[in-house]
């Protein structure tokens, strides 16, 4: 563990040097084509495991990476993030040899709480308040039907609380909300998240969401690989992520949508092989790799519906044997789709996660009506920014 530490404190030191580049990943560029660029032996890549050879799936263009080349333009390192937490990691070793690692990335995350006047719009004002366009849509996924933004007036209000992470002075990722208020016409509503669950109640502790939305998308024999965010390998000695459920299911077995949505991509991505993703909403995303094929008539843009056909199951792309690969995002972060589909119907807290939520929640609505009294409602305030956290474990 020391030398990859080492190692790390290694590039970290060359990141201030003027010989690592940040790069946007190239559109249309493979993680085969990139080793390719930089003569590095495919193998590299074929030796892999099939959890790690899809976490190379997940590079996506445009995400900056961090590439260390010697005074001779020869590779030397290069860091790719495959998701917020974890890296890729590939260095030349002294004898010449290339070794691939991966990596948890050393981010920041931290609480923000802000209070709106509502000017122009809703969406508007937060956007100027925060800097970010998407904690307004978790805001109105939050309170759909409950809350008509378009008939908020001047003099209404809106508080948020979220985290945020940053890495290196920047952001990182997507902000989430934890907490919001929206005041309408003097009328307060809450949605304040339980971390037990995930899930979001009102400041009474009651739960809305009715249903949960998504079910396993095929009939498997079984799940070969379970979703693994970022872990600890004690006897291997590394980390291991794995950002998916693998199914594995004879080829030619029809796979299912798993939500209502709407088709965003369809056609080959790199070591996933065939891949459909669906938009849901709630900022959910579902993606389904290493198809055979898929059904006739479907195009980018379609609709679906949960349990319609979509394809079949494969080997395509790199693939040890015929599976689904299934992977969930929620605003980007992939979250395990099994702890979203197993998620118990019921809508209510038992009564002793009741009391500690309550406890929670009263602080929240406090925090939020202290901070929009009258002397705070005509400029939007960020109230507080806790001490920084880092993610980090120590091993
Ligand atoms: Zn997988």
């Amino acid at each position: 563990m020391k030398k990859i530490i080492l190692s790390i404190i290694i590039f970290l030191s060359f990141l201030h040097s003027a010989e690592v580049k940040e790069l946007p990943w190239p559109k249309g560029e493979s993680f085969l084509s990139f080793l390719e660029e930089y003569s590095i032996p495919q193998k590299l890549y074929f030796n892999l495991e099939k959890e790690d050879k899809e976490l190379c799936s997940e590079i996506v263009a445009d995400k900056r990476f961090y590439l260390y080349t010697e005074e001779n333009g020869d590779f030397n390192q290069v860091l790719i993030p495959v998701s917020e937490d974890i890296q890729i990691h590939i260095y030349k070793e002294s004898d010449g040899t290339f070794k691939f690692q991966t990596l948890p990335i050393n981010y920041k995350e931290y609480t923000e709480t802000v209070a709106i006047p509502v000017t122009v719009s809703v969406s508007h004002d937060i956007q100027k308040a925060t800097g970010d366009v998407t904690l307004a849509l978790q805001l109105k996924s939050l309170f759909k039907g409950v809350v008509d933004f378009r008939k908020m007036q001047k003099g209404d209000f809106v508080a948020l609380k979220y985290t945020k992470r940053s890495l290196l002075g920047r952001s990182h990722g997507l902000p989430e909300l934890t907490a919001a208020m929206v005041e309408i016409r003097g009328k307060k509503h809450y949605r304040i998240k339980n971390d037990k669950d995930d899930k979001y109640y009102d400041e009474k502790g009651r739960g809305f969401t009715k249903t949960y939305f998504f079910k396993i998308p095929l009939t498997y024999k079984r799940i070969s690989s379970k979703f693994t965010k970022k872990r600890w390998h004690p006897v291997l000695k590394r980390y291991r992520a794995h950002l998916g459920t693998d199914f594995a299911a004879p080829r030619g077995r029809k796979i299912y949508a798993a939500g209502d949505g709407k088709i965003e991509f369809k056609g080959r991505r790199g070591g996933y092989g065939n891949t459909i993703i669906i938009n849901h909403q709630n900022g959910y995303k579902t993606l389904y790799a290493h198809q055979n094929g898929f059904r006739k008539g479907l195009k980018r843009g379609s609709r679906v519906k949960k349990g319609q056909h979509i394809g079949y199951v494969g080997n395509t792309g790199l693939s040890s044997g015929p599976h689904l690969h299934l992977g969930l995002y929620k605003n980007g972060r992939a979250v395990d789709a099994l702890k979203v589909i197993r998620r118990p119907k019921t809508t209510g807290l038992s009564a002793k996660r009741k009391t500690t939520f309550l406890a929670n929640a009263k602080k929240v609505t406090q925090k939020f009506k202290s901070e929009i009294k009258s002397e705070n409602r005509t400029k939007a305030t960020r109230l507080d920014r806790l001490t920084y956290k880092s993610k980090v474990k120590k091993i």
